[in-house]
C-alpha cells in the first residue's frame, strides 16, 4: 500500500506536521487519485504561525531594503528554474492544462520580479522649509504581520500576488492557501526559504473556516489580503475590518465582452473562445458573456463552430485545450445551472454536459457550452457559473451594451472588440468595470499597475500588487522636524564638510 503524503505547515522556517485531527484529500480532478492529505488547522496552529511571524518582524523590518529585495531576485531565478515542476504539480492538483499552468506560474513570477525592484516604490516624500527651519517628510513603514487567503483557481499566481510584495516591504506573512490545491503554494514556500527568506518571515497554514476565522480575529494580524468568492470574501472583509484590520478582498465576477460589427472577426472570435472556455472557465477574468451588437449577432454559428474545435482532456495530455473542473461537486453545480438555463428558455447552442474523455472516465469534465438569447433575469446570467459556459446576449447599440454591463452587479473585467478608436474610448470611459480590454480578452494588468475591480467584485480600496499594494502593506508616518543649534546659527561652528 502506498502512503499518501501529508501537506506540512511552514512555521518559523520549519516544515512541520499538523497536530489537527481533521484532514482533507487533495485530489487530481482528472482521475480522482488522492495526491496528498491536507490538514484543517485549528486556531491554535494559526496562532503559532502568527507568533512566529510576529517574532520575525523586528529584525526583518530593519533589514536593508536592497537585502530584502535580493531575496526576491533569487526567488524569481528559482521559480524559473523549477517552472516545469511547478506547472506539472499545478496541473495534477488543479486540472488546468500545462500551458495554462505555466501561465499561472509566470503571472506570479512577474510579481516576484516587481518585488525585487521595489526600492523606488517604498520611498517617501520630503518638503523643506514648511515653516522657517522646519522640514516635513513622510515615510512608509511596514504594518507587521499580514495574512493572505487564496482561492483554488490560481494556486501559483495568487499566493505570489501576496507574500512577495508584503514581505519585500518589511512585513511578515501568514499564508492560508486553498485546501483544494495546496501543493503548488507549498513548493513556492520551499523556494522562498531556499531564496533566503529568514525563518518566520513567511509562514503557511492550511484549512477552512476555523483557520480563516482565526486569521480574521487574531489581534497581531494587521492586514488581510483575500481573493475568492463573494460569499466568503464578504465574511472575511466584515469580520476582519470589525477587528480593526485592513482588508482587501477581490471577489467574484461575470465578465462581458462587447463585439461591434466592425471588429476583426477572426482574431476577435478566437480571443472570445479562448477567454470563455480556457482553464474550463475557472478564471475570475473569464469572458462568460458575449454582447453581440447589431450585425455581430449573425456570428453565433461561427462562435459555436470554434468552440467545437476545443479538445477537452486531462491537463497534462499534450492535446488538451480544456481540463476538468476542480471537483465532482463543481461539475454537478455547473451541469445543474445548464439545465436551469434550458428550463428558463435560453437556446442551448452547444451542450457540454455528460462529457466523456476516454481514459479519464472519472474526471470532472464539462465540455464547452453556449447559450444564446440569454436574458438578465435568468440564473445562468445572474450567477457566476465558474465553468465553460458562455452566454450570448444581443443588443442594437453600443450604448445599450454599456448600460447592460453596468447593470450587472459585478465589475471585474470586460473587453470590447472593434476597429473604432472612438467607440473604444467611449467604452473605456463609460463602463464601470475594473479591468478593461480593448481588443484584449483578459486584460489582467502587469505588476507595475495594480489589479482592481469595481462594484460587487471587490471590497476595500486598494488592490493587489503595483503601487496600490505598496500603500496597502505600509502605513505612512509624517515627521515634522526642526533642529536647534545655537552654535550653527551664531556662526561659531564651521558647517563646511570636507570630503
Ligand atoms: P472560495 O471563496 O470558496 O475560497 C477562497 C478561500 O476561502 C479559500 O482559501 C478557502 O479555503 C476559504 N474558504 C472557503 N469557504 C470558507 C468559509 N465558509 N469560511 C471561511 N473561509 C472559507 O473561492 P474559490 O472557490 O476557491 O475560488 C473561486 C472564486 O474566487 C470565484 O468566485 C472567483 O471569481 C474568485 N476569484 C476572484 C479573483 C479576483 O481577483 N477578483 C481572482 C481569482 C478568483
Amino acid at each position: 500500500m502506498t502512503m499518501i503524503p501529508t501537506v506540512k505547515l511552514l512555521i518559523d522556517g520549519e516544515f512541520v506536521e499538523s497536530t489537527t485531527s481533521e484532514w482533507r484529500d487533495v485530489i487530481d480532478p482528472a482521475t480522482q487519485t488522492v495526491l496528498a492529505r491536507v490538514p484543517m488547522c485549528s486556531a491554535e496552529e494559526v496562532g503559532r504561525a502568527v507568533a512566529a511571524a510576529r517574532a520575525a518582524f523586528p529584525a526583518w523590518r530593519n533589514t536593508a531594503i536592497s537585502e530584502r529585495a535580493r531575496v526576491f531576485l533569487r526567488l524569481q531565478a528559482l521559480i524559473r528554474e523549477h517552472m516545469e515542476d511547478l506547472a506539472s504539480t499545478l496541473t495534477r492538483e488543479q486540472g488546468k492544462t500545462l500551458a495554462d499552468a505555466r501561465g499561472d506560474v509566470f503571472r506570479g513570477l512577474e510579481v516576484v520580479e516587481h518585488a525585487a525592484a521595489v526600492g523606488t516604490l517604498q520611498m517617501g516624500e520630503f518638503a523643506e522649509n514648511v515653516a522657517g527651519g522646519v522640514d516635513t517628510y513622510a515615510i512608509r513603514q511596514p504594518l507587521g504581520v499580514c495574512a493572505g487567503i487564496t482561492p483554488f483557481n490560481f494556486p501559483a499566481m495568487i499566493p505570489l500576488w501576496m507574500f512577495p510584495m508584503a514581505c519585500v516591504l518589511g512585513n511578515t506573512f501568514v499564508l492560508k492557501p486553498s485546501e483544494q490545491d495546496p501543493l503548488t503554494p507549498m513548493k513556492l514556500a520551499e523556494l522562498a526559504q531556499r531564496a533566503g527568506l529568514p525563518p518566520g518571515v513567511l509562514n503557511v497554514v492550511h484549512g477552512g473556516p476555523e483557520a480563516v476565522n482565526a486569521i480574521c480575529d487574531h489581534p497581531d494580524i494587521k492586514a488581510i489580503s483575500f481573493v475568492g468568492s463573494v460569499h466568503v470574501g464578504t465574511h472575511v472583509w466584515q469580520r476582519g475590518t470589525q477587528n480593526g484590520k485592513r482588508v482587501q478582498a477581490m471577489l467574484g465576477a461575470k465578465n462581458h465582452a462587447v463585439f461591434l460589427p466592425d471588429a476583426q472577426r477572426e482574431q476577435s472570435l478566437n480571443a472570445l473562445v479562448g477567454a470563455a472556455f480556457g482553464a474550463a472557465g475557472q478564471r475570475c477574468m473569464a469572458l462568460t458573456v458575449a454582447v453581440l451588437v447589431g450585425q455581430a449577432r449573425e456570428w453565433v454559428p461561427e462562435i459555436v463552430a470554434r468552440a467545437k474545435t476545443l479538445r477537452v482532456n486531462a491537463g497534462h495530455e499534450a492535446e488538451a485545450d480544456i481540463g476538468p473542473l476542480i471537483t465532482p461537486h463543481a461539475k454537478q453545480r455547473v451541469q445543474q445551472l445548464i439545465e436551469r438555463g434550458v428550463a428558463e428558455g435560453a437556446r442551448l447552442e452547444l451542450d457540454g454536459r455528460n462529457y466523456q474523455v476516454p481514459g479519464y472516465e472519472r474526471g470532472n469534465f464539462v465540455g464547452p457550452t453556449i447559450f444564446s438569447g440569454v436574458k438578465p433575469e435568468m440564473n445562468i446570467y445572474r450567477e457566476e457559473i465558474f465553468g465553460p459556459v458562455l452566454c450570448l446576449v444581443e443588443v442594437d447599440t453600443l450604448d445599450q451594451a454599456i448600460a447592460f454591463i453596468n447593470a450587472n452587479p459585478y465589475g471585474n473585467g470586460t473587453a470590447i472588440f472593434t476597429q473604432s478608436g472612438a467607440a473604444a474610448r467611449k467604452f473605456q470611459n463609460e463602463v464601470d468595470v475594473g479591468q478593461v480590454g480593448i481588443n484584449v480578452p483578459i486584460p489582467v494588468p502587469v505588476p507595475f499597475f495594480s489589479f482592481t475591480g469595481s462594484r460587487g467584485s471587490r471590497l476595500g480600496d486598494l488592490g493587489p500588487y503595483g503601487k496600490e499594494v505598496v500603500r496597502f502593506y505600509t502605513h505612512t508616518k509624517t515627521v515634522t522636524a526642526r533642529w536647534f543649534d545655537d552654535a550653527v546659527t551664531s556662526g561659531q561652528v564651521n558647517t563646511t564638510i570636507s570630503l
